[in-house]
């Protein structure tokens, strides 16, 4: 009888360690414990997303936010805003 591989509760975050952010304060990427005013947050949120578009996992990291459902800061290139629209789109289309 063939055995079926173990899966993993959780999905690996392995591709975090070769993130770019590593290497950036994490502030850039999520919203301060503070109000923060639209141009302050259009200012983070675009500086994050100058890091994302070099970023050598940045697919992996936006299917991973998409599938966790991560509810804040920029993750692969998109704020929480546009993951929302993403995730909306794919359940109004599906
Ligand atoms: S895509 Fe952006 S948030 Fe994701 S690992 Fe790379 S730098 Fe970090």
């Amino acid at each position: 009888m063939a055995t079926l591989p173990l899966l993993s509760a959780t999905p690996s975050t392995d591709w975090q360690h070769h993130g770019l952010c590593r290497a950036t304060d994490a502030a850039v990427f999520f919203p301060p414990g503070h109000f923060e005013h639209k141009p302050e947050r259009e200012a983070r949120e675009a500086e994050a997303k100058a890091i994302c578009s070099g970023c050598p996992v940045r697919i992996t990291c936006l299917d991973w936010a998409l599938a966790t459902r991560e509810p804040y800061g920029v993750w692969g290139g998109y704020s929480e805003t546009e993951r929302r629209q993403v995730l909306l789109g794919k359940r109004q289309a599906g």
